[in-house]
This record gives C-alpha cells, structure tokens and sequence, in this order.
C-alpha cells in the first residue's frame, strides 16, 4: 500500500523531526506531516541556545550531551547553521559566582568541561559586557548555537534528501486512529495514511488531536516574549550569553550548595512577576536577540494569552538588558512572542492512548537542547522495527 509507512510523526518541530530522524536511522520507512508550509512554532521562535550546561544533572542533562553529538555530527554533513561559539554564564554579584564555581567542580567530576573566568576575562571574551554588572562567568567552549530560523528547514530537507524521510508540509492531521485494521492518521483533506505506529509531536497545538487528554493533563502554556536590534556588526558577542537571573532560574545551578542562599527577594519584584530572565544571542546578521519573559496559563485560559506582546514587559527586559550590555544602538527592529507547553509535573508529557499511539509533547523550554538526546533514547525504547516487505 502506498500510504503505509512503519512510523506516522505528526508535526515537525524539533521533537517531530528528531524522532523521525532516528526512526529513519533504523532503516524505517517513516512519513513526517506538518499543519504549516513551514514549521513556525517554538522550534523557529527560539534563541538557538544549545545549552546542556543549563539542564538539571542526570537524565536531561544526558539528554542534552547527546544532542549536542547529533547536531555536531550532522552538522559535519550539512551546514544545520549550528555554530561552535560556545556558551558563558555572567555573574552579577560574588554568591551568584560562588554559584558557579560550585557547578564548575561538579562538572568536573562529570567530565563536563568548563572555564572560570575572572570578570576581565569575560569583558575580554565579551568586550559589550559592563563592568558594573559582571563578577566573573563560567564559560562552556563545547556548547554550540543554532539559527532557529534556518535550523529545522535545513534539518528536515537533509531527511529528505539523505535518509529518504516523506516529508509533507501543509497537511493538517485531523484524526489520529487505531483499530483491528491498523493505525494511521487522516488529514483535512480526508487522505488516509497507515502507519505500523503513530507518534504525535504537536506542540502546543491541544485542539486538533487528542482535546480530552489534553484537557485533563497538567499541561500548561507559556508564553514568551523576544526582541532582537538592528544588526550590530561593530559589536562581538560570540555564543550564547546567559546571565545572574538564569543562574536563579536554570534547573542545574539547584544541585549548587550556595544556590539556597540566592534570595528571591534580591530580584527586582517586576522582573520576578514577569518571568524575566536574560538571555543574549548575536545573530548571524549581526542584530542581537534578547529575551526572554515567562507567562503561564492553564489550557482552558491558554486563549488569552495568544494576542498581544506588552511593550511594558520588553521596557522591563530592555532597563535589564541595558544594565548587563553596552550596546551602540539599543533600537529594536523586531519583537515576536514564542509559546510551548509543559508539564506542571513532568519534564515531558507523554501518553499512549493505544499501544501504538504516543503523544509527545510538553517538552519546555528546554527543547533544542534535549529533543534530539529524548528522541534518540525514545525510539530506542518503543523498539520500534520495520514492517515486512508484504506490508509495506
Ligand atoms: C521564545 C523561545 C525561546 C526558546 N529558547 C530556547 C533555547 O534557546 N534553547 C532551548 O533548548 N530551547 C529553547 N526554547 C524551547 C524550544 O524552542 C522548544 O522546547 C521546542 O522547540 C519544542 O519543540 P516541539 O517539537 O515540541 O514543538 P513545536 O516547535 O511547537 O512543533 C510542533 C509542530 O507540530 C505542528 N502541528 C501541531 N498540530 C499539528 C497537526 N494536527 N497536524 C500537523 N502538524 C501539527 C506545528 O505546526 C508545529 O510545527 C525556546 C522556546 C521559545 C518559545
């Protein structure tokens, strides 16, 4: 049959594509369906900040070792625009550094190279950084970034054109189905595809398939706002640069003994509502992305959130931004809003409402990081294999 495939992926986002390319890996004959002409969701709205060195110790953080591989190694094969700029953490204060040099010897005994630098060595490495602001970093050479805009399109013509994926944008799956004849998915066009198994990847999307699973998960909605200047070429900021508030932010720095004594209270309080933390990445025009901003909502008021990005949330982010970076032009040429799900329990919602049904999704805000490392442990552990000749 011609629409029958060993592995449906419904959406194309960075989990999609990832258990598709590890599907495609053990030699199934795999289809790959994306509402969009072209994914635009979270996968594209990101900073491209691959960064394990964020990641909780254990599992996730393993989960993100391994992506960085995958990307290195696909990137030896074809320009995915993953950079080897590496990444810097920016302390703000002589705790948060303490911070830090606790996480660099528990990366130590990890094998998880990293580098204290003195505050003049992270103004050498980042020349736009203040003085006033920075009490050293701790820098990860190994860790790399990605254009979002460019990554997964060049991702998924590579599985097209290197291991055979079906890939077909602009196709809405409506049903996902399972029953004596099989399982498969139907789009809104009515065509019927079969597929040994079904893996549905769609992000944020909770209303085409499954509402009432979603709708009685602990999923929720965050929104994020994003702006990016004008392009700066006079102005040097290599890699992913994170800063004193996604010390207090990020799940790895909890393991840290000193991390207890970082006060809540110590943060501006409209930073704390709003969610901000900050995050730099120089783009390759040369026009510096900004971030980010965090609000939540439950699925059933995930509506309001959608609309509008709050020019006083970005004045927020930009007063914090000034106070980190010395930028000759603060303009900003574009703002956008991103959106993911996650689990309020869960570092990932997973459910199989059939044997061979499984919705992935929930993932955070964690996911160019460690949907690469999660698809490659998850195909391995469905154990999923071809179809016989006759079936197929
Ligand atoms: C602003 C922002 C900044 C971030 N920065 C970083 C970062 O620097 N580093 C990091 O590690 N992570 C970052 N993240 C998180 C990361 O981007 C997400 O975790 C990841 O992209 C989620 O991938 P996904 O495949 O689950 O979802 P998505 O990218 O949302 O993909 C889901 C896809 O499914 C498709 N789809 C949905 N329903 C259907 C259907 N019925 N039929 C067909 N197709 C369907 C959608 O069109 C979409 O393309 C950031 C996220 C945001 C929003």
């Amino acid at each position: 049959m011609e629409n029958s495939y060993d592995l449906i992926v419904v959406g194309a986002g960075a989990l999609g594509a990832f258990h598709a390319y590890f599907a495609l890996q053990r030699g199934l004959k795999v289809l790959l369906l994306e509402k969009d002409a072209r994914p635009m969701e979270a996968t594209v709205r990101n900073f491209g900040q691959i960064v394990p060195s964020g990641m909780a110790e254990g599992e996730w953080f393993e989960y993100g070792r391994a992506s960085l591989a995958t990307y290195q190694a696909i990137q030896a094969e074809c320009d995915l625009s993953i950079r080897p700029t590496g990444s810097v953490y920016l302390a703000s204060s002589a705790l948060e550094m303490q911070v830090l040099e606790e996480k660099h010897a528990r990366y130590r005994a990890l094998g998880y190279p990293s580098q204290v630098l003195t505050a003049a060595a992270c103004r050498q490495h980042l020349p736009a950084v203040r003085a006033g602001y920075c009490a050293g970093g701790l820098r990860f050479a190994q860790e790399v970034t990605a254009e979002p805009d460019q990554l997964i399109h060049r991702l998924l013509a590579y599985l097209v054109a290197r291991w055979g994926l079906d890939y077909r944008p602009a196709t809405a799956v409506r049903e996902v189905t399972a029953g004596s004849a099989g399982a498969g998915a139907v789009d809104a066009r009515g065509r019927r595809y079969a597929g040994a198994q079904v893996l549905v990847c769609s992000g944020r999307d909770f209303q085409l398939l499954f509402p009432d699973v979603f709708a009685q998960s602990d999923l929720q909605l965050c929104k994020l706002q994003m702006l990016a200047t004008y392009p700066l070429p006079q102005v040097r900021l290599p890699g992913a640069v994170l800063t004193g508030l996604s010390i207090r932010r990020y799940a790895a720095f909890r393991a840290c003994p000193s991390f207890a004594q970082l006060r809540p209270d110590d943060v501006d309080p409209a930073l704390r509502q709003w969610g901000i933390h900050l995050l730099f990445k120089q783009a390759v025009d040369g026009s510096v992305i900004i971030g980010d901003t965090h609000e939540y909502a439950d699925l059933a008021d995930a509506a309001a959130l959608d609309f509008n990005n709050s020019d006083h949330i970005n004045q927020l982010v930009l007063a914090e931004a000034r106070r980190i970076l010395d930028l000759p032009d603060w303009r900003i040429q574009r703002v956008w809003n991103g959106y993911y799900a996650q689990s309020k329990s869960q570092e990932i919602f997973q459910h199989s409402p059939d044997p061979r049904i499984h919705i992935v999704t929930g993932i955070g805000g964690k996911g160019m990081t460690t949907a690469c490392g999660f698809a490659q442990h998850h195909v391995e552990r469905l154990g999923l294999s071809r179809l016989p000749p006759s079936a197929a």
